[in-house]
This record gives structure tokens, sequence and C-alpha cells, in this order.
């Protein structure tokens, strides 16, 4: 098995003496030295599956990885490893470890939009960036492992961030609630000052696997040295070019510091790209060599020169989506190539409802991966909150969303007097309702419809923790469903159509929920807090495989390939993105290293995307684009100049440019049938 791979993937993936980093560029094997490690540690040094953890970014990463674990190590070995994200280990660490840190086993996980709505009530201003900037900001701290106390405010803005992280952090602990920052935050909190916990995960962990980690966070870094600090055996494998995440925290001086910290650390180097032909790689190598970097590297293969790579300019987005579509449809039937071997890249979520409605007009399957589609809608959000409090009755944001959708009788003045109540009480609004004193403040008629809701809120809470064979979650899904009449109400507040698909999304939640109860043998109560860690970076977790294209933001693609790779929007303003302020002109001029930094990591992005592709890639970009009402010109990417693509034969304009739909369509057919 480990003669699948080149002699220095093998030394990398044998070596057991002490800590060891593959840095390595893209397609070079990381992930597969990863998974034929942990192949080889289970297989032959004897390792069990249960001391195994391996770390990757994203969910769907994670489900990768075990599929091909699976295809080396025999099922009943790998029983117990644990592939996934640093997140979900952080929920199952918390869980388990909740009573040090003054929370129930099933406190609730809330994600950056409900973050971000007790962030606005604190500062009482809907004004949205101010929001986000606010809430980036306390997340930074988080991430740099920053308490409230810790900081020094240079700026009145700061103060008042400092202000409500702390406030913030006190409603938080008031709701039961953690958000994603701190699934790893308190982990490395908790490890430092517990010692017997810290003991514990030290020996309980006894070969640590990390993937892309040049992303990690200092947070994170933290977290994998005191996790391997007593047995010191970890492998970690990243790629300086790929580091896309500085905006989150993340920071590629962590590889550098690995070397510090870890005197005896094992490097290891890969070449060979197995991924891509020569075209592709070049074009990566020549963006990439306008970034420093640690060490410099070239990627090369044996798979062939290759098609040359295709740089379209198109009249406007429309036309893009269109062409795409069409191009792809067309090489789908000559290529006789599945649907799933295409992927369009795109570099913000906005970009990808155009391409769905071209793709949708032309019948091409598509799935949409890293965008905020399906767990940020209105009517799953409403089924969530139900859910959340079951977990949690603490969680007062999911009470409040519960208790009042659909309407069963309690106002808004209801809602407030229970509030004030709560407080005066220190408790929980639902707790609140059980009061023996609520009485005073909320009469007996107002109070029915809080108890009767309360109540069989209670009852299935108590059913969500008995065992899986006692209690099917299948039933008390469908039980809820059924009392809260959420059907009627969808049809009640919208159109007919509109309340048709909001009700689809629901029966597709609850399929989605009764399959996984089932797959993993997961109570209500486990559901819970497993949904809130999918909506975590990519969100079609619920879509199962299907032969489709790939619809994604670059930042979602990372690890991933594809056979044939579109990408869209690739014009100055977009790759390299520049915010609204900043489009016409340069405002960082002021700070210029910050606006280097930033093209940099722009070009990492595109490096990323560019190395998505094994066989063909093109990119496309619009003369004209509408911003919101404007239709601004644009301009090529400075990345296409990068990439050496001067040869004039390798530059098209849009082959459908100045046709009707009809015609287009005619001239799809011809492609389709002339090869
Ligand atoms: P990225 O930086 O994009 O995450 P990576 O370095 O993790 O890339 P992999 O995804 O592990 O690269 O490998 C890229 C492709 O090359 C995969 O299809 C993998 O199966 C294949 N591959 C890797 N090593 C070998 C090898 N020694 N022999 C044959 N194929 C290989
Ligand atoms: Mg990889």
């Amino acid at each position: 098995m480990i003669n699948q791979l080149n002699p220095s993937q093998k030394e990398a993936a044998i070596y057991l003496d002490g800590p060891c980093l593959v840095l390595a560029g893209a397609g070079s094997g990381k992930t597969r030295v990863i998974t034929q490690k942990i192949a080889y540690l289970i297989n032959q040094c004897g390792y069990e599956a249960r001391s195994i953890v391996a770390l990757t970014f994203t969910n769907k990463a994670a489900k990768e990885m075990v599929e091909r674990v699976s295809q080396i190590v025999d099922k009943r070995l790998s029983k117990g490893l644990t592939v996934c994200t640093f997140h979900a280990l952080g929920v199952r660490f918390l869980r388990q470890e909740a009573k040090h840190l003054g929370l129930k086993e099933h406190f609730s996980i809330l994600d950056a939009t409900d973050a971000g709505q007790i962030i606005q009530e604190m500062v009482g201003t809907t004004d949205k960036i101010r929001i986000r900037i606010i809430q980036q900001q306390i997340s930074l701290w988080k991430n740099n492992l920053l308490e409230p106390d810790d900081i020094q405010p240079a700026t009145p803005d700061e103060k008042e961030a400092q202000r409500i992280y702390r406030n913030y952090e006190a409603t938080l602990k008031a709701y039961q609630s953690v958000d994603f920052d701190d699934l790893i935050r308190l982990p490395v909190l908790l490890m430092r000052h517990n010692e017997e916990v810290c003991d514990r995960w030290q020996k309980r962990i006894k070969y640590l696997l990390v993937d892309e980690y040049q992303d990690t966070n200092i947070c994170q870094y933290e977290w994998v040295k005191l996790l391997t600090a007593w047995h010191r055996r970890f492998t970690a494998v990243g790629d300086d070019d790929q580091a896309i995440y500085a905006w989150r925290g993340a920071t590629i001086e962590n590889l550098a510091k690995l070397t510090q910290d870890y005197t005896d650390l094992k490097i290891i180097k890969l070449e060979q790209n197995y991924r891509s032909v020569d075209t592709v790689l070049n074009a990566a190598n020549q963006v990439i060599a306008n970034n420093p970097n640690l060490f410099k590297k070239t990627l090369w293969s044996t798979l062939g020169k290759g098609e040359p790579i295709q740089v379209i300019s198109m009249e406007n987005e429309e036309a893009e989506a269109e062409t795409v579509g069409m191009r792809i449809s067309a090489a789908h039937f000559n290529k006789k190539a599945q649907w799933k071997d295409f992927a369009v890249l795109y570099r913000g979520n906005h970009q990808a409802r155009i391409i769905e409605k071209a793709f949708r007009q032309l019948r091409i399957p598509y799935t949409i991966s890293g965008g905020q589609s399906f767990f940020d809608k209105a009517e799953i959000r409403d089924i969530l909150a139900y859910l959340r409090l079951i977990a949690n009755n603490q969680d007062d944001p999911a009470f409040i969303r519960a208790v009042t959708t659909p309407k069963r009788g309690v106002g808004q003045t209801t809602l407030q007097h229970l509030g004030e109540f709560a407080v005066s009480k220190q408790c929980a609004l639902f707790e609140a309702i059980f009061h023996e004193n609520v009485d005073t403040v909320i009469q007996e008629r107002q109070l029915k419809p809080l108890r009767l809701f309360a109540d069989f809120i209670q009852d299935i809470q108590k059913r969500a923790h008995q065992a899986v064979e006692i209690q099917n979650p299948t039933v008390l899904l469908d039980e809820l469903m059924t009392y809260i009449r959420y059907e009627d109400f969808l049809y009640e507040h919208h159109d007919d159509r509109s309340a048709q698909n909001r009700w689809q999304n629901v029966l597709d939640l609850n399929e989605w929920l009764k399959r996984k109860a089932e797959e993993d043998d997961m109570r209500l109560i486990d559901l819970v807090q497993h949904i809130a860690l999918i909506t975590m970076l990519e969100r079609n977790e619920q879509e199962q495989e299907q032969d489709a294209v790939t619809l994604s933001t670059l930042h979602a693609s990372k690890g991933l390939e594809f056979p044939y790779v579109h990408m869209v929007g690739v014009e100055e303003g977009l790759l390299p993105h520049m915010g609204k302020e900043d489009e016409y002109g340069d405002p960082n001029k002021d700070n210029e290293e910050l606006y280097i930094q930033r093209i940099q990591e722009e070009r990492r992005l595109m490096y990323v995307g560019i190395t998505r592709a094994q066989y063909e890639l093109t990119l496309t970009w619009c003369k004209k684009r509408k911003r919101n009402r404007e239709e601004l010109n644009r301009e090529p990417s400075r990345f296409i100049a990068e990439m050496g693509l001067e040869d004039k034969q390798q530059r098209l304009s849009d082959p459908f440019k100045g046709m009707s739909a009809k015609e287009r369509l005619a001239q799809l057919k011809q492609m389709i049938q002339k090869p």
C-alpha cells in the first residue's frame, strides 16, 4: 500500500520519530500522505483507530478523507477513528468537558448570523457594516486568544468593541451558548488551566494529523501544540502558497513558528504534481512566482502538455453564465464526460445566482458548494430554532423565534414583560414561564399559551434524550412538525408557489435529519449540535452524491480536483477582489504594505483556483458588469497577464457574441454534434 507513494511521500508517511511537516505545492499528494499514514499507523504499527485524530478544514474534505481511508483500512480496524474539522473536534471536546466551563452538555452553538444579532442588540444600530466590523474584531481577538481584559484599545472604536466583547461573552454564557470561535478557543483555555483535562486529552490522542496546515490561526496552532505536547507525535501538511484565510486570523507564520517550537521538526518537501497537465502547472507556477514564499517550489508532472488555457472575454455576466453553461454542455456530450467532472469557480457567493439561472435554463444539473444557501433560509432557521430550544432551554434567541413562529397568541408586550421578569430573576425566558411569581407580571390569560408551548417543548426534550431504540428521532421530528403546523403557517404568509418551495425545504431538512439519525445512530439531541457544525464553512452536506457540475467559491474549492474547470469573473476588482470603497483607485495608498498583502492573498486564491484543474482550464472575464444598478466597465485581472497567456490563440472573445437566445441554442446543438 505504501507503494502507492513516491519516495518523499513514503518518507513522510512512515516517519514516526517526532513531529513532521510536509511542505509542498498543490496536487503533490499531501492529503494522500495523510490518508496513507493513517492506514500505515493502523495496519502496520498497531495503533488503535480511536487513538488517531486527523483534522481538516471543511466537512467535505473530512468526508472525502474518511472515504479514502475506508478504501485502504479494514472497516473493523478503522472503527473509532476521528477524521473531522477542528470545529467538530472542538464540539466533542466541549461536550465532554462542559462542566469544567460552567456549560451544560447540550449547549447551543451560535452561527455568525445569531452572533451578529446579539451584537446588533448591544450596539443598538442596524448599520450592518458597523456590526460586521465589531463582530470581526471580536472574532479576531478570540482567535488570537485575547480576553477582554487583555486588550489595550488604541482607538475609541476599539474601546467600544472591547466593551461589547465583554457584554457579548456574558450574554453567551447566559444563553448557555458558544460561537464558532469558542469551539477552539475554549478547549485551549481549559487545557491551559486544567491539568487533569489537559493530561487526559494529551494521552488520549496518540497520533495527530493536520491537513491544510497553512490555514490554522493562532488558536488552532496552540491547540495542536497543547494536544501533542506530551508525546509530540504529529504530522502537519500544508502549502504556504495556498494560505487564503488571513482575513480570518490564520497566519502563515505558524509554519515558520513550528520550526522554532519544535527544533527536531522533520521537514519534507514534495515536488511532483499528480493532478494537472503542464499548461495548468505552468500557469500556476508563473502566477505564484510573483509572491514571496517560504521556499521556492516548481510544480511538474508527467501527465503531458495538455490543452492551452483559454481566456474568454464576455460582454457581460449574463453572456458569461450562458457561455460557460453552453461550453460545459457541449463538452459533456463531446467528451462523454460526467457532469461532476466540471467545476465553475468564482470569487464571491453572489456570482452563483446568475450561473444557477443559466444552468437551470440549459438543464445542467449542479450543486452549490460554499454557498450560504440551505441553512440560512428563514424556514430552515425557524425549524432549527425549535431544535435548539429543545436541546437547550437557556437559548433565548431560539426561544423567541420558536414561540413567535408561527404566532400562537403570545404578543410582543407579553414577551417584553417576560424578558424583564427573567432579567430580574436572572433566569432564561423559558424558565421564567415556570417561575412561581411570573403571574405578578403576566396575566393568566397571556400565560396560558406560553405554558402550553413550554410543556410541549419539555415533553419532546425529555424524549429527545432517550436512546434511539426507545425513542426514534424520526417519530419525534414528525410530532414536532405536526404540532407547530408549519405548513399552514407558510401558506398563510406566502403565495402558493413560495410556500410550496419553502415547505419542500423543510421536508428536505426533515429527510436529511432522519437519514443522518439512522446512519449514525444519533438521538435527536445529538443531531442538533451536528447541524450547527455543518453551517460552518460549506453547507451542502445535505446533498447526496450526484452527477452534477460543482459551483463553488474559490475558498471552498480548496483541496478538491476536477478534470475541467471554468473560473469566471477573472477581472480587476473581483479577482483580485476590492471592497466597494476602493474599486476606483486605491485608498490603501497610505498603507501600501496592507495593500500588497491583500493582493498577495488574492494571488494565492488564484493559485488555488488554477491548481484545481486536472486537464482543462478556462478563464472568463466580463467587459461590463452590473453592480447594484450601475453597469461598470471592467478590465481583465492582472493575474491573467501574470500567467503568461500572451499567445493570441489562447485569447478568445465570446463565441456567442450578438446572438439571440435561439441562435445560441442552435450554435450549441452544432457544437454538440461537431466536436
Ligand atoms: P492540494 O494542495 O490541492 O490539497 P494535495 O497536495 O493534497 O493537493 P492530493 O489531493 O493528495 O494533493 O493529490 C492530488 C492527486 O494526485 C490526487 O488525485 C491523488 O490521488 C494523486 N496522487 C498523489 N500522490 C500520488 C502518487 N504517488 N501516485 C499517483 N497518484 C498520486
Ligand atoms: Mg490536499
